[in-house]
């Protein structure tokens, strides 16, 4: 099958006596629940039907989609404390390795997304654990998850990551939707310590900074795609109004499409307007797509910028 694999979807999924996943009041009242449970119809009170409604309608999105092959389903791992355990109090939710394991053998389209936080004291063991269950990549978001990628303590782990042939997602930027701590970590050079090892590394969000002005982290974006040959970015969450100057940009740089990964950032909103700049047969295009990957996948082309890193060549497929 060809056509696009969405890199960056998210699963969404409350917690129930087996899966492993979990949230905290705080994050249940959060404006960011609220939206996504209002926008895919989900019954906050009755876990499991919210879990196989929100499932059956990423399934059903991926199948009626006419530019998606697959889609990597992503996992959230927790906070964790300085002696390697799950911090309860800080963690906001936890998608388990486990859940997206499971939704994965519901169908072929979706590829499993995992997510440990290397920081977690069983890090290499879950790592080679997730790597048998079929995981294609080891999502993380230094902010959220309170760790710094560039902390020296972390290299067994990427060494690990490199000898299974995982490659890395990292959130880029700023982080409204989950409580951000240290912004700082979220900065792509954070990540060179992963590149050294021979980690492949796919920055997110385009290497967007996600705060409507200014683009600080393009220039370093340049100057590692320059060095490292095992740096990708993903071009997901990018035609929101916050990381739309970001896509701008990027669609000056036609020469870097083979570091580009398609992405969504589902279930965010993948939105028309940006096709603009690539003319009113491109804003109509994108516009009239009725499917979100469609509406993702006609703004890139029509502004120039269709991604073209081969996902067999990044993911662990
Ligand atoms: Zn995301």
């Amino acid at each position: 099958m060809s056509g696009y694999v969405d890199v960056h979807c998210h699963v969404a999924a409350l917690p129930t006596k087996d899966n492993g996943c979990r949230i905290s009041e705080k994050m249940l009242k959060s404006p960011a629940a609220r939206m996504v449970a209002t926008l895919q119809g989900l019954p906050l009170d009755r876990p499991e039907e919210a879990n196989e409604k929100y499932l059956a309608k990423l399934i059903s999105e991926i199948e009626s989609s006419k530019k998606l092959s697959k889609a990597v389903a992503l996992a959230m791992d927790g906070v964790y404390d300085s002696s390697g355990r799950l911090d309860e109090a800080h963690t906001e939710f936890v998608i388990s390795n486990d859940y997206v394991a499971s939704a994965c053998r519901k169908s072929p389209r979706l590829l499993m997304g995992a997510s440990v936080n290397p920081k977690r004291r069983d890090a290499l063991d879950e790592l080679s654990r997730v790597a048998s269950l079929g995981a294609v990549l080891n999502k993380v978001l230094p902010n959220a998850m309170v760790f710094d990628p560039a902390d020296k303590a972390l290299g067994p782990v990427w060494k690990k990551m490199a000898d299974l042939g995982l490659p890395l997602l990292s959130h880029i930027g700023f982080e409204f939707t989950l409580i951000g701590h240290d912004q700082s970590v979220g900065f792509p050079e954070r990540l060179i310590p992963a590149l050294e090892q021979g980690v492949k590394v796919i920055a997110a969000h385009g290497c967007s900074n996600g705060v409507f002005f200014g683009e600080p982290h393009l220039k370093t974006m340049d100057e590692m795609m320059a060095k490292y040959p095992n740096f990708y970015v993903d071009l997901s969450a990018l035609t929101l109004p916050n990381r739309v100057g970001a896509l701008l940009r990027l669609a000056r740089r036609p020469e870097l499409a083979g570091r580009f990964l398609f992405g969504t950032d589902y279930p965010l909103p993948c939105l028309s307007y940006p096709a603009l700049a690539g003319g009113l047969g491109a804003f109509w295009g994108a516009f009239t797509a009725g499917n979100k990957f469609d509406t993702q996948a006609a703004v890139l082309e029509g502004l120039g910028l269709a991604p073209a890193a081969d996902p067999a060549k990044v993911l662990r497929l």
